[in-house]
């Protein structure tokens, strides 16, 4: 199918945008290093010009989910100083010994839901596209279901949709 807002038929995965916006950028800055370099006397004032880690927009756009374990994490530390203060001679054992075992439920609640979402979310990002001319974003909505079949869905069935 060709994008409807500017006819192209070029397609890239997100994966792919993501990984090359980034490489571009690092390549950029290699060259403007040479061509710094002829000029003699203003070599290190040009060359700190570019230095850095960047990305492009496009790639900062079809970046890949992530996982967050904040909460986790967070429980996690709440859990660590009630079981010292348990150790260290509390007043309220069993008052510590509840608040860890509800924390490491938490945790545990938290890991699970946190996975399905990932995996929910890298499901829908393998099946997104990018459009190469203009850089919509379409989002392939039966592949995202079907995956785990192995079915190959024709370009037709894209659908538009954006990363947030
Ligand atoms: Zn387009």
């Amino acid at each position: 199918m060709a994008c409807r807002y500017c006819n192209s038929e070029e397609w890239k995965s997100a994966s792919l945008v993501y990984r090359e916006g980034i490489s571009d950028i690092r390549s950029n800055t290699r060259a403007h290093g040479l061509g710094v370099g002829t000029s003699g006397i203003g070599l290190g004032v040009g060359g700190a010009k570019t230095r850095g880690y960047q990305q492009s927009m496009l790639s900062k756009a079809a970046s890949p989910p992530r996982r967050g374990f904040a909460l986790a994490l967070f429980l996690a530390g709440i859990a660590i100083l009630f079981t010292l203060g348990a150790a260290s001679g509390s007043n309220f054992p069993l008052f510590d010994l509840i608040i860890v075992i509800l924390c490491t439920l938490g945790i545990f609640y938290s890991y699970q839901r946190e996975k399905r979402r990932y995996d929910a979310a890298t499901a829908v990002y393998a099946a997104t596209r990018v459009c190469q001319r203009c850089g919509q974003f379409y989002r392939d909505p039966y592949r995202s279901k079907m995956r785990s079949n192995g079915v190959i869905i024709r370009a037709a069935e894209l659908r538009e949709c954006s990363l947030s």
